[in-house]
């Protein structure tokens, strides 16, 4: 029986400086050039002045869980072995929010307002992960 692959994020030219960041293990986000708004996910434009002028700076990985749900049925196979797991959106300190999952942490630890720090899980050769776990 062939195991079930884990899908993965497919990276495009205007997300791949993203997805080589986090293989070195560095949370990026995009930020206008002009205006100096900050946007995730990543964007060919500026969502506020839409300014083509768009650079990429590195977060310090600190944020709030804004909201989350605990998955208790797996979303497709490759993932049946990690139920349940955390799905949360997170506000970053940078002022952007984001979705990832809150790893090697019980989940009904997790509150609404908890502090989390970025970490990151390589799942290939060629896409690593950011992903959180809660702040001690
Ligand atoms: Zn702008």
């Amino acid at each position: 029986m062939e195991l079930a692959q884990r899908p993965l994020p497919q990276p495009t030219r205007i997300t791949q400086p993203y997805w080589d960041a986090a293989k070195e293990s560095r949370l990026v986000i995009q930020q206008c050039a002009c205006c100096k708004t900050r946007q995730f996910y990543p964007r060919e434009f500026c969502t506020t002045c839409l300014s083509d002028s768009i650079e990429w700076i590195d977060s310090a990985g600190l944020g709030t869980v804004y909201t989350y749900t605990v998955n208790r049925r797996p979303s497709n196979a490759a993932l049946s072995g990690k139920v349940p797991y955390v799905v949360a959106m997170i506000d970053l300190d940078e002022g952007v929010r984001m979705m990832a999952n809150i790893i090697d942490t019980p989940p009904e630890a997790v509150r609404i307002g908890s502090r989390v720090r970025v970490c990151f899980e390589q799942v290939s050769d060629e896409i690593t992960l950011p992903q959180f776990r809660l702040e001690v």
